[in-house]
C-alpha cells in the first residue's frame, strides 16, 4: 500500500500563499502574527530565513542531491502483510473518551499478529479509537502546564513515554529567571536574554515572555512549588547566573526542576479532567488529508507493555516533547530526549527552525578516564549548575592554569557558548579530557548551604567539592530550535501546537539565556491555552463529535486523514531491552554529530556526517521491515536522524558564526546573514497546499 510519501524527488520552486488556514478569523490573526509575509517554498524541503528577526522569505534551498526520505517509506504491506480479514466488529470496540479496554486491545493485538488485521486506507487499523479534547504529549513542565490551563476547557490526555516524573524538567536545577525584584527591569532581562542569544533572537517574543515572568512564578507558586525564600523577609531568594546582569533566578535550592515537576504533577494527577497515559510512545501525528485547509487531528500512540496501538482523536494536539540531547554521546538530557516532538511534526509538513543551535552546557561532571566515578553504565552526564560560577566557581586548565580571562572579560560569567567553546579549546590546547571547576575558595558551609544537590551527588563519587576540584566537560543540554510557533503556541499546521524545548519561540535566538527554558515553558504553554480556548468550538466541531462511538471514528479516519507512514508498530515486545543493533546505532549517531556537529563544525565534515546520517536512515528502515515494524528503539533512532539531519542542514547553511554555531569555514557574524533558518518539509503532493514556511 502506498505510504504517504515524504520522500522528496522534485526540487522546483514554488510560490505558495502565505496561509491556509480554514476559517477566516483563523486566517487574520497568523497574518498578523507573520506581519503577512509571503511565503516561498521548493517542492521538496526548504530552508529558509526570515528578515532580521521576522519571519519569511527564501533564504536559500537545499542542495537538490541530498534525499529527504529520513525514515518514512516502511510499507504497511510488508508489515502487516500475511492474510485478509477485515475491521474488527463494532461489538468488541471497547474504546471510549480517556479509557482502553485491555481484553479488546489484547483481542485486537492477537489479530494483528495472526495477520488478521490489514492496512485501511488510512494505513493500518489502529487496535483502538480515542476522541479526546486535548492531548498533550509529555509531562514535563510544558506539558503538565498546558494541561492544567487545559482542563479548565475540556478533558485532556497527557500521553508520556516513560513515567511522568521521567522529562528534563525534573532535572533542572538553576532555577527560573524572572523580574520579580524591584530594581530589575523588563528592559534589562530583555537585553541579556538578546545578547546571549546572539542578537537572533526574535526580541518581540522574548518581552512577551519576560513580561509574563512574574505571573508564570506566581502560577507555580498557586499550584504548589515551593520555592526558597529569604530568612530575613521570606521574600523569594533570587540567584545571579551567567548572562544575567541582575539577581533573578527563582530557585528551590539546586533541585528547583524536581520541585516544580512535583507540584505541577501532583496538581494534574488530582484534576478530575485530565488522564495520564504513562509509558505510551507518541508514534505519529494524525492529519488530514491535505485539501484546503489540512489540519492535525491527533496522535497515533503505542502502549509500550502491550504494544497495542490507539489513535488519539484530538481538537488540540500540544508537542511537549522536549529537546534531543540523546543526539550527542555526553549529554545532561534523560533517555527520553531523543527529539521525537520535532520530527514527527517535519513528518507531517508544519515548519521547524534554528536546528543549527544546540546548546553544551560547559560544566558537566566528567566521569571518563582521569575523572569522577561513574555510577551507572549508561548515565546521563551529572551537571554542575552555573550557579556554581555564578557563586565565584572558577575554571582552571589541566596545566593548572585560570583561562577564562584569555576568552572573554566576563571571564567564568560569560555566556555558555563561550565559557563551552574556551574550555574545548582548553582541552585541545592541553590534550587533556577534561578542565576543572573550584569553588574551594568559598567556606564549606557556604558551598554546602547553596548547593546540597550538587554536593550530596558529588559526595556519592567520593568528591568533596568543598576541598576538591571538580573535573568537567560540555554536554549537550538544550535545544535551541524546534518546531515553529508564535506567540500562542500555534505551529504552521492547525490544531497542532508546541511549547517548551520542542517548541522554536523565537526567545532563545543563537543562544539560550541560563534559566530561561523553565520560563519559557510556563508562558507559551498558558498563551497556547488561552489562545486555543477562542477558537475550541470550531476545532472540535471539524472533527467527529467527542462522545462518538468509536466505529464511526474509525470511518473518519479513514475516510478524511493521511495514511499513517509509521502505524506499525509490533504488537508484542514493541520495548526491546540491551538490543545490540539499536545501543550500535545510537553509538554511531552520537559519534557522527559529536565529531561534525559539536562545538566546533566544518563544512565538509557537516556535509559528510548528512550523508552517513543517509545511510544510517535506510538502515534503521531496512531494520524496521525486517522486525515487521517499529520497535520504541528504531522509532527513536530514526527520530534522532531526522533531527540529527535537521541540525546539518541548517547548520550548512549558516554561512556564519553566531551563537552556538561556530564554524571554522565562517568564524565571523556576518550582518546578512542574522536571520532563523527554517525549514519545511513538503508532505503534499500539491505544492498550493503546504503549509507556510513562515507561521507568524
Ligand atoms: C540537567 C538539566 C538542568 C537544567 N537546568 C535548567 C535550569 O536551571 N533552568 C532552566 O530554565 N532550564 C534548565 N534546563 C532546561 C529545562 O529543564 C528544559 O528545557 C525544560 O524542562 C523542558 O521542559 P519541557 O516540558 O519542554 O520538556 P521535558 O521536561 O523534557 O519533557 C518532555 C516530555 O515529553 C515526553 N516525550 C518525549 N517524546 C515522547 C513521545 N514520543 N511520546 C510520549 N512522550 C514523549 C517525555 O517523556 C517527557 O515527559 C535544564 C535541563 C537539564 C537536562
Amino acid at each position: 500500500m502506498a505510504m504517504a510519501s515524504l520522500t522528496m524527488t522534485s526540487t522546483s520552486v514554488a510560490v505558495v500563499p502565505a496561509m491556509r488556514r480554514g476559517d477566516a478569523r483563523h486566517r487574520a490573526g497568523r497574518r498578523r502574527a507573520m506581519g503577512d509575509a509571503t511565503a516561498t517554498a521548493t517542492a521538496t524541503a526548504t530552508v529558509r530565513c526570515g528578515g532580521g528577526c521576522r519571519r519569511g522569505g527564501v533564504r536559500e534551498a537545499i542542495s537538490p542531491s541530498i534525499d529527504e526520505d529520513a525514515g518514512t517509506s516502511l510499507d504497511d504491506d510488508d508489515a502487516m502483510s500475511g492474510g485478509g480479514g477485515g475491521s474488527v466488529s463494532s461489538s468488541s470496540v471497547a474504546m471510549s473518551r480517556g479509557g482502553v479496554g485491555a481484553t479488546t486491545l489484547a483481542q485486537r493485538a492477537k489479530q494483528r499478529a495472526a495477520g488478521l488485521r490489514k492496512p485501511s486506507a488510512f494505513g493500518v487499523v489502529p487496535d483502538a479509537c480515542a476522541r479526546v479534547d486535548f492531548a498533550v504529549i509529555g509531562s514535563g513542565i510544558a506539558g503538565l502546564s498546558y494541561a492544567l490551563d487545559a482542563a479548565e476547557v475540556g478533558d485532556v490526555a497527557i500521553i508520556t513515554k516513560a513515567s511522568a516524573f521521567e522529562a528534563s524538567t525534573s532535572y533542572a536545577q538553576g532555577g527560573i529567571s524572572a523580574v520579580v525584584d524591584k530594581l530589575d527591569s523588563v528592559d534589562e532581562h530583555v537585553r541579556d536574554t538578546c545578547i546571549a542569544g546572539g542578537y537572533l533572537c526574535d526580541e518581540r517574543a522574548v518581552r512577551v515572555m519576560v513580561e509574563d515572568s512574574r505571573a508564570a512564578v506566581e502560577t507555580l507558586i498557586e499550584r504548589g512549588t515551593r520555592f526558597t525564600r529569604r530568612e530575613s523577609d521570606g521574600a523569594l531568594h533570587l540567584a545571579r547566573e551567567g548572562g544575567h546582569s541582575r539577581h533573578r533566578i527563582v530557585h528551590a535550592d539546586d533541585m528547583t526542576g524536581k520541585e516544580i515537576e512535583r507540584a505541577l504533577l501532583e496538581a494534574a494527577r488530582a484534576h478530575p479532567r485530565i488522564t495520564f497515559y504513562e509509558h505510551h510512545f507518541a508514534m505519529e501525528l494524525l492529519k488530514t488529508r491535505d485539501g484546503e485547509s489540512p489540519r492535525c487531528t491527533g496522535a497515533l500512540v503505542v502502549d509500550e507493555a502491550s504494544g497495542t496501538t490507539t489513535a488519539f482523536v484530538a481538537s488540540s494536539t500540544v508537542l511537549a516533547c522536549g529537546g534531543a540531547g540523546h543526539l550527542f554521546p555526553s549529554t545532561t538530557n534523560p533517555v527520553v530526549s531523543t527529539g521525537d516532538g520535532v520530527a514527527m511534526a517535519m513528518r507531517v509538513g508544519a515548519t521547524v527552525a534554528n536546528m543549527e543551535f544546540m546548546q553544551f552546557h560547559p560544566t558537566a561532571l566528567f566521569t571518563g578516564p582521569g575523572g569522577a566515578t561513574k555510577l551507572e553504565a549508561n548515565e546521563n552526564a551529572f551537571l554542575i549548575t552555573e550557579a556554581v560560577r555564578g557563586h565565584g566557581g572558577q575554571l582552571y586548565n589541566a596545566l593548572g592554569e585560570r583561562f577564562m580571562s584569555r576568552y572573554d572579560a566576563r571571564e567564568e560569567l560569560a555566556p555558555r557558548d563561550i565559557v563551552a567553546r574556551s574550555i574545548d579549546s582548553e582541552m585541545k590546547r592541553t590534550k587533556s579530557n577534561c578542565v576543572f571547576l573550584d569553588i574551594t575558595h568559598v567556606s564549606a558551609d557556604e558551598i554546602r548551604a547553596n548547593f546540597p544537590g550538587v554536593a550530596a551527588e558529588l559526595a556519592k563519587r567520593g568528591l568533596d567539592m568543598t576541598t576538591e576540584r571538580i573535573p568537567v566537560v560540555p554536554a549537550a543540554h538544550y535545544m535551541c530550535g524546534g518546531v515553529s510557533t508564535n506567540e500562542n503556541g500555534e505551529t504552521s499546521l492547525r490544531g497542532l501546537f508546541a511549547c517548551g524545548e520542542v517548541a522554536y519561540t523565537g526567545v532563545h535566538g543563537a543562544n539560550r539565556l541560563a534559566s530561561n527554558s523553565l520560563l519559557e515553558g510556563v508562558v507559551f504553554a498558558r498563551r497556547a491555552v488561552a489562545s486555543v480556548t477562542d477558537e475550541i468550538n470550531a476545532l472540535r466541531a471539524e472533527l467527529p463529535a467527542l462522545d462518538v462511538d468509536e466505529d464511526e471514528l474509525r470511518r473518519w479516519l479513514d475516510k478524511e486523514c493521511l495514511a499513517l507512514t509509521r502505524a506499525c508498530a509490533t504488537s508484542s515486545a514493541f520495548v526491546t531491552k540491551d538490543d545490540a543493533w539499536e545501543r550500535d546505532m545510537r553509538a554511531e549517531i552520537q559519534r557522527t554529530m559529536w565529531n561534525a556537529a559539536g562545538i566546533v563544525r566544518t563544512t565538509v565534515e557537516m556535509e559528510d556526517a548528512l550523508r552517513k546520517l543517509q545511510t544510517l536512515s535506510r538502515a534503521c528502515e531496512d531494520r524496521a521491515a525486517v522486525c515487521s515494524g517499529y520497535t520504541m528503539g528504531t522509532a527513536e533512532i530514526s527520530n534522532l536522524i531526522v533531527v540529527g539531519r535537521l541540525m546539518l542542514r541548517c547548520a550548512l547553511m549558516r554561512k556564519e558564526s553566531r551563537g552556538l554555531h561556530y564554524t571554522l569555514d565562517y568564524p565571523e557574524p556576518v550582518d546578512d546573514e542574522k536571520k532563523p533558518s527554517f525549514i519545511v518539509e513538503d508532505v503534499a503532493a500539491d505544492a498550493s497546499q503546504r503549509a507556510p514556511a513562515a507561521p507568524r
